[in-house]
This record gives structure tokens, sequence and C-alpha cells, in this order.
């Protein structure tokens, strides 16, 4: 994390000829459970891990904006006055596209002045992880201070969403916003994404000898088209066909009368939606109440859920899944959007090698690409480094 922070600012000045006025970071996220809930308006709960992405920035004089990425060999150059969502398009749509979105959650874009931003990370990309709301959320956090806007935090994951969902093209949830803005050192983030209160609720993790280990299969998934977009919309007719405004108003009781009017597609994926929103709440009873190892049968039956109703898994998070539990995880489930991406386990720490030979051992079985396997520890959200 120093390399991260001392490194951005060094790249920075080699790049732009110039020092940054600070550096700003925010984290990528894992949702501990909690999945396809976020756009029915249900409850999420993700944590920002200690992966992230650091965005040194310094203001400009002129209406210019120019932005770097050491993933990117391109130095993308705009206006302030042409920051349309339109015209934005490849990665820099993301740092760009949160500063056309500050403007439609009324920063006075032409009273500002432009910026010199570069970024730098070490959140896996496209692992599920959310190296997309790193990115906003560092470059939401840092141009809320130098542009002196005095935004919230909730705010900001709100104007981070629409970013992506106008200026990139992705019809996602508010969860991963506001995990990284949000989160806290061993604490997850419980979301109402209806009301968008949410509450920080202590894990526990080290104090009951825990690790929580991604298991990124190196599957990619395809978050703008595709499945993603057909589950939403089988959500929105499921909802339609039931009579409410969104899957949030449909409890588990309702499941048998809703299997009565749906088809059996649409009827699983409501089930799922519905089951996995009562599986958070009771994740969030069970940690205050009995602590973090009590949580396992939870995170297995939203597994299975995303499996069998939402249909959302793969051969390699399945077998990931079932690899970790069969050696020694308290519980495991596929996290993210799915399709691909990565699954998280809850594993006593003595039980860590036997889980990682275990995968090694599978998925080299199996034919499948060996998979990257690490522990995070649950973080702090954005925050200024210096
Ligand atoms: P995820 O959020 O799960 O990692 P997404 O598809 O939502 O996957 O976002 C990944 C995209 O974000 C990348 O394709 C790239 O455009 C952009 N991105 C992520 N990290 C960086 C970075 N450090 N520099 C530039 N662009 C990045
Ligand atoms: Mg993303």
């Amino acid at each position: 994390m120093t390399d991260l922070r001392t490194g951005v600012r060094d790249d920075f000045a080699e790049v732009f000829d110039r020092e940054p006025d600070g550096v700003w970071s925010s984290p990528g996220r894992a949702n501990l459970i909690g999945e396809h809930t976020d756009y029915n308006e249900g409850f999420v709960l993700p944590f920002a891990i200690n992966r992230r992405t650091v965005a040194a920035l310094g203001l400009r004089e002129d209406r210019t904006i120019r932005v770097g990425s050491t993933f990117a060999d391109e130095l993308v150059e705009v206006d302030l006055d042409a920051l349309s969502p339109d015209a934005l398009q490849g990665w820099s749509a993301y740092p760009l596209g949160v500063a056309w979105a500050l403007g439609e959650f009324g920063a006075d874009l032409a009273a500002v002045p432009g910026f010199d931003l570069l970024l730098d990370s070490n959140v896996p990309v496209g692992a599920g992880l959310s190296s997309s709301a790193a990115i906003e959320g560092a470059t939401l956090l840092a141009l809320n201070d130098v542009w002196r806007l005095g935004l919230d935090r909730q705010t900001l994951a709100r104007v981070g969403q629409r970013a992506e969902n106008i200026a990139v093209g992705a019809p996602t949830g508010i969860m991963d916003q506001s995990a990284s803005l949000l989160g806290q050192e061993d604490a997850a983030v419980f979301l109402d994404c209806r009301t968008l209160v949410s509450e920080v609720v202590p894990l526990g993790l080290e104090a009951a000898g825990l690790e929580i280990l991604v298991m990124d299969t190196g599957v990619t998934h395809a978050h703008a088209t595709g499945g993603y977009k057909e589950r939403r919309a089988s959500c929105e007719a499921g909802a339609a066909a039931l009579g409410v405004e969104s899957l949030r108003d449909v409890s588990v009781d309702d499941l048998p009368r809703a299997r009565e009017i749906l088809d059996d597609v649409t009827f699983r994926r409501v089930r799922h939606v519905v089951t996995e929103n009562q599986r958070v709440l009771d994740t969030v009873r069970t940690l205050r109440e009995r602590g973090p190892r009590a949580i396992g049968e939870l995170l297995d039956a939203s597994h299975v859920s995303m499996r069998d109703d939402f249909e959302i898994s793969v051969p390699e998070l399945d077998l990931a899944v079932e690899t970790a539990q069969a050696n020694g995880a308290i519980g495991a489930r596929m996290t993210g959007g799915g399709f691909g991406g990565s699954a998280i386990a809850l594993v006593p720490t003595d039980a860590l090698s036997r889980v990682l030979v275990a995968l090694d051992g599978a998925f080299a079985e199996h034919g499948f690409g060996q998979p990257d396997l690490f522990t995070v520890r649950a973080s702090e959200g954005a925050r200024r480094e210096s």
C-alpha cells in the first residue's frame, strides 16, 4: 500500500511534469452475502477489501482534464465543457464519467477548474471485486475535496452509480460504490438499497480465527451484457406480474402464491431474490448474536440459490465452493454478478493451507486453469492518503 501511494505520486510527476495536490484511495469490495438483491431494492452485506485504487490529482488553471492510468498507455484529454456521457469510452469513462455525474448532483461544472489525474491499483480487474467502484470512489473523493463540493459519502456512492449506469453503460446497483466508500476495518456494510440507509456491522473475523479466502476462477464475466441484463429483466417481470413495485415487497411467505402466478423460470429468479434478502437479514442477526462462525450455512444456501434458482454460477465457481466446503471452510459462495469471477470462503486459519492445496488439486484434475487464491481483510473505505 505504501508503495502504491508513493508510486502514484512519482508516476504523476513523471507523466504530467508537476506535483499532485494530493493522493486519494478507495478499495475494491467483496460481497459477504446478498447477490442480485441491490437492483431489487433489497439488502446487501458487502465489505471493503485491502486492495485499493489510488488516485493522484492536481488541479489545473484551465478547463482541460487529462487522465492516465498505469493500466493504459494513452493519456486521455478532454475539455470540461465537452464532458458528455455519450462521448466517453474505454477505461477513462470511469473517472471522466464520475466528473460528469458530479454535475448531475449539483456540482457547477461551469465554475470548477480542470485537473490532471493518474490512477494505479492492486484491485484485480474483472474478478468480481469491483475495480470499477474503486476507481470511482478514489476519483470521487478526490474531486469532492479539490472542487470543495461537500457531498457526503452516501451521495458520492449514488454519483458513482450514475456514472457507471450512464457514462459506462453498465446497469449495476449501488452496492459496490457503497462498500468502497463506506467500508470499515473488520466490518461489513449492511445496506438497504431501497432507503439507502446503511449500517456498519462488525465481523470479528480475526478474533474468531477466520480468514476470508477469495478464489478467482479467472473466468471473465460480461457485466454490461447478456446474463446480467436478462436476470434484471426477469426480476422486473416477476415484480410486475406480482403487482409490486420491486421484489423487495415480496416476502418468503408470499412464495407459494408467486409459484401459482409465475412461469417456472421467473418463479425461480424471484425465489432467489426473496430468499437472499432473508439470508442477508439472518446473517446480520447471526453475526450480532452468535458471531462469524455461525454464518456458514447461510453462505452455503446463498450459493445453492444462485446455482439452481438464479442460474448464474459456472462449473469453476461450483468446484471452488464445493472444494472449500469439503476441506474445512465454514461456508462458501460465489460472489459478484456471476458467469465467472470469484467465490469466497470463510476458512478457519488453521484449515487454510489444506483448502489451498485441495483447490489447486481439484482445478488441475478438472482441467480448469489454476485459480488465483488470496485472502482479504475487511478494510477501511475511501480515504485521503496524503
Ligand atoms: P470489476 O469491477 O468487477 O473489476 P468491471 O467490468 O466493472 O469489473 O470494471 C473493470 C473495468 O474498469 C476495466 O475493464 C477498466 O476499464 C476499468 N479499470 C479497472 N481498474 C482500472 C485501472 N486501475 N485503470 C484504468 N481502468 C481500470
Ligand atoms: Mg464493476
